[in-house]
């Protein structure tokens, strides 16, 4: 009697045990990333995707993504955005005036999502093409009222306390000021190894800057493998047990476009595939890592059509010299990548990323 009792007792334990374990698996909180990699393709459209779809004999980066989206890029001034205010868009998602870099039309500083990152206790880095004082790389790392302000964001990524892979260009507003002040000495100074190339660099752990050259980096293919390579070197260095953001720039998509240079697009575009490759493979291989491919603007008008209008070749048509308000699209891989699907806004990509990661 007393032993079917204990066993009835068992059974009921052992059934409530079942539900309350069912239940939990039910509740699981979805994986978040720990490490955020965003790509923007500077002037990046659909037709510059498409050129490289219709160019290249291999499968390109921009077909391994799960999920793909569209972002409207108007800034607070204007339907047609610079980059100033397309990268702070996406940087800090605050909409605002033309040229303005990492601030509210009213002049107010707002912390960028690698700012808010770092402040979380995770290693930051960029990696570009232009100079590292540009519109793109300055929305993610200063804050002005104008883009041009070169020396001046300068000035504020030498002050910086917390970022720890930069490179690109722009090595002049570092050394070639109007105030004579020698930024490349502070940086030394402040923790920073400052080098002129990647292959110089031999301490992973330190606070690294390489400015490759004076201003912009040459244009692709005569650069070389810079992007892709800069690219491995940062995410070698980032990764660390509480994870990194880092942004990748494809920067002279744009400049290419600005020109209406479609051979200069194309290669430009095979550049960016290969970093956003580099990307992927860590991405695979790490499981923990949220990647989002964007652009802050389309640039050039790009279109793509038979200029006899008999489908039967095609042909690049450029209907600006300046930039365009078409949609631009995002592709995102990795934890909280099927948040980036549909129609958004490109304020709304932080706070998507913010939901995603731990
Ligand atoms: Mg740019
Ligand atoms: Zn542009």
């Amino acid at each position: 009697m007393k032993t079917r009792r204990i066993i009835t007792i068992l059974l009921i334990a052992s059934a409530l045990f079942a539900t309350s374990c069912g239940s939990n698996n039910e509740k699981q909180t979805p994986q978040k990333a720990k490490n955020v990699i965003v790509m923007i393709g500077d002037g990046m459209g659909p037709a510059q995707v498409y050129s490289l779809l219709l160019t290249s004999h291999e499968k390109t980066a921009f077909e391994r993504f799960p999920y793909s989206g569209f972002s409207i890029t108007k800034s607070a001034s204007n339907e047609i955005t610079d980059s100033a205010a397309g990268g702070t868009a996406i940087a800090n998602g605050n909409k605002t005036t033309n040229k303005m870099v990492g601030m509210t039309p009213d002049s107010i500083a707002q912390p960028s999502m690698l700012e808010i990152l770092a402040e979380q206790g995770k290693k930051t880095g960029v990696v570009v093409t232009c100079s590292v004082t540009h519109a793109t790389p300055a929305d993610f790392i200063a804050h002005n009222i104008n883009r041009n302000n070169n020396e001046e964001i300068a000035l504020e990524i030498a002050n910086k306390e917390k970022l720890d892979v930069l490179f690109g260009g722009g090595k002049k507003y570092f050394t070639e000021r109007k105030d004579s002040l020698d930024l490349l000495g502070k940086m030394w100074e402040n923790g920073w190894n400052v080098y002129d190339s990647l292959e110089q660099i031999e301490d992973n752990n330190a606070r690294t800057m390489v400015v490759a050259c004076r201003k912009h980096m040459i244009k692709a293919p005569e650069r070389g493998n810079f992007l892709p390579k800069a690219t491995a070197k940062a995410l070698e260095m980032l990764d660390n047990e509480n994870g990194f953001f880092l942004m990748v720039e494809g920067s002279q998509i744009d400049f290419a476009c600005h020109d209406n240079d479609s051979a200069t697009m194309v290669e430009e575009m095979i550049d960016f595939n290969k970093a956003i490759n580099v990307v992927l493979d860590f991405a695979e291989k790490d499981g923990n890592t949220l990647v989002v491919v964007t652009a802050d603007h389309e640039t050039g008008g790009l279109t793509i059509v038979d200029p006899e209008g008999k489908y039967t070749r095609t042909d690049f048509k450029w209907t600006t010299g300046s930039h365009s308000a078409v949609f631009v699209p995002v592709f995102s891989y990795g934890p909280g990548a099927e948040k980036f699907s549909g129609i958004m806004d490109n304020t709304d990509i932080i706070k998507k990323i913010m939901e995603s990661v731990k």
